[in-house]
């Protein structure tokens, strides 16, 4: 490939030049190409969605309960009055059908475990996946928002105290709610154009790139984690968060792409900066939470001052049916920053949320976020449809039953051999074989982690005067059909591709792992005749 090419590649964005890779990787009809770009997961849950198509068979039988003299197909809204006791008929006559056990679990759950009306909760269920009403309460359903509120207490509180309640806003995904929040920050003053905000580097490239937008014109300050201490961020780079200038700090947690969870101890650094800095907004990400053991969020550590974004996309292997939540703690900085706002911003803003409420001072910021979304105007036909917030339900209480943690193992075993095969194939061992913080849902191939382990460093200088990084992500993909991101997109400061682990199976891994072997090879042949040296590319490193 000619070097101006190769430069105006390098200057594309990392999903850019992902189309570029897939043409180059599938132009070979006799090839399979091996896409290991995608975040999207190749597996899912199936026990919550059996229970989700049964649980529509009940409710068309509640529904047909009504107007059943008309012939042309017209149901009715589902009865209150004796919906346990049928519900408990049907769970007996199809106990043997796929999801139906689950299903009279859940409901169980709900009652005995939760101390919720099992009557109440089937109804809100049924009427929400003939989806025959509009969502009310906007935000969220109330029996809705209590079960997936435990779920976010399972999964990202855990055993940490935590001392009150949370508000949670269903929303399409986590991508949504990044959509809605920046808006929401803009139109209510908390965040305005020319604020610093400091993202925890490498992130998803969103949280780059709408900052920088014309809509916002935010100036970003990086806090870069650190490759060599596993991608953690060390304190010198999270005291930047002590500058006042700094109105918020994004990042998401696990990483994307290192995928690691911030460690114990810079979650509690973290929480004593805050300390220091009361006004300082953080916005987590952490959709690859439920992928660790015993996960703690920001949010459990400094709830007053972090707004949670959770998305059901990975973990259920859900991205089709765009569910996730933004909670907020019912006591936090947000709200009571509005109440702080200067005298003719809180006046507008009375004036924009007036239509909506008789007290628009006291509209909480996470129900301007619900007004936001639909330009305030239309905030009576806001909130998720009425079916997806079932499924979110139902992937909740699937996890909350799921004990002794089997899912969540399954989906760890899963990923990780995935991971042993790929290393294996290659040849060196990853970097973070033994950190508890791995959570190996991505993994970064760093060119001068790998090639400093194998050959050592003067390889890794040479390597980096002779190619372009992005060079190698294109032989890869001309030459064996393997499709990986690079690093740099989303603000790595080394030269690496980021391999899913996610969506492919393990043999693909393997086939990937050999491809990367040969392209290694090559190159310390290479390196060998330019150089006199005698590297050998066949001692494996651990
Ligand atoms: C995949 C991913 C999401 C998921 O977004 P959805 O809109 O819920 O599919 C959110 N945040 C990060 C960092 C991700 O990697």
């Amino acid at each position: 490939m000619s070097k101006p090419d190769l430069a105006k590649l390098s200057s594309l964005s990392p999903f850019e030049l992902k189309d570029e890779l897939i043409q180059l990787a599938s132009g070979d009809a006799n090839r399979l190409m091996l896409n290991a770009g995608r975040g999207n997961p190749n597996f899912l849950a199936t026990v919550p969605r059996h229970g989700f198509w049964q649980l529509g068979l009940f409710a068309m039988r509640e529904s047909e309960r009504s107007f059943s003299y008309m012939p042309e197909g017209v149901g009715g809204f589902p009865r209150r009055a004796g919906i346990e006791e049928r519900f408990d008929l049907f769970a007996r006559e199809f106990e043997d059908v796929p999801g139906v056990k689950f299903l009279a679990g859940a409901v169980s759950y709900v009652r005995d475990q939760l101390g919720l009306n099992a009557g109440d909760f089937l109804y809100e269920m049924c009427e929400g996946i003939l989806a025959c009403n509009y969502p009310v309460p906007d935000r969220m359903l109330k029996l809705s928002e209590v079960v997936v509120g435990q779920y976010i207490r399972k999964e990202m509180i855990g055993s940490h105290p935590f001392i009150g309640e949370f508000d949670l806003f269903a929303v399409e995904g986590g991508t949504a709610a990044m959509t809605y929040l920046f808006n929401s920050f803009r139109e209510n003053h908390l965040i305005k154009a020319g604020d610093t905000i400091a993202l925890g580097m490498p992130i998803f490239t969103p949280y780059i790139e709408i900052p920088e937008l014309n809509d916002y014109q935010l100036v970003e300050l990086m806090v870069d984690a650190d490759p060599k201490a596993g991608w953690q961020y060390s304190k010198q780079e999270l005291d930047k968060l002590r500058d006042p200038k700094v109105k918020a700090f994004f990042l998401v947690n696990p990483s994307n792409p290192p995928s690691v969870r911030m460690s114990d101890e810079s979650l509690e650094y973290l929480a004593s900066i805050v300390e220091s800095r009361p006004d300082l907004i953080i916005l987590t990400d952490d959709v690859y939470g439920t992928f660790a053991d015993n996960f703690v969020s920001l949010f459990a550590l400094c709830p007053r001052n972090t707004i949670l974004v959770y998305s059901f996309s990975k973990y259920f292997g859900a991205t089709g049916w765009r569910l996730g939540v933004i909670a907020t703690h019912r006591e936090n900085i947000f709200d009571e920053q509005l109440a702080k706002l200067p005298e003719a911003q809180r006046k507008a803003l009375h004036k924009r949320y007036n239509s909506i409420t008789t007290t628009p001072d006291q509209l909480k910021f996470i129900d301007r976020i619900v007004a936001d979304s639909r330009t305030v105007a239309l905030n009576h036909t806001a909130g998720l449809s009425t079916p997806q917030q079932v499924q979110m339900v139902l992937f909740s209480l699937f996890s909350l039953m799921d004990t002794p943690d089997a899912y969540k193992q399954a989906m760890k075993r899963l990923i990780r051999n995935r991971k042993a095969a790929l290393f294996r194939e290659i040849g060196i061992a990853p970097e973070n074989a033994d950190d508890p913080n791995a959570v190996d849902y991505y993994t970064l191939l760093d060119i001068e982690q790998l090639g400093g382990k194998a050959i050592g460093p003067e390889f890794v200088k040479w390597v980096l005067d002779s190619a372009e990084p992005v060079e190698l992500l294109f032989r890869l993909a001309e030459e064996a059909g393997v499709v990986l991101l690079p690093g740099r997109g989303f603000g790595t400061r080394h030269p690496s591709g980021r391999v899913s682990l996610a969506n492919l199976n393990e043999s693909d891994y393997v086939k990937i792992g050999r491809s990367i072997r040969k392209l290694f090879e090559e190159y310390v042949k290479r390196y060998n005749e330019a150089t006199g040296n005698k590297a050998d590319a066949k001692v494996t490193k651990k």
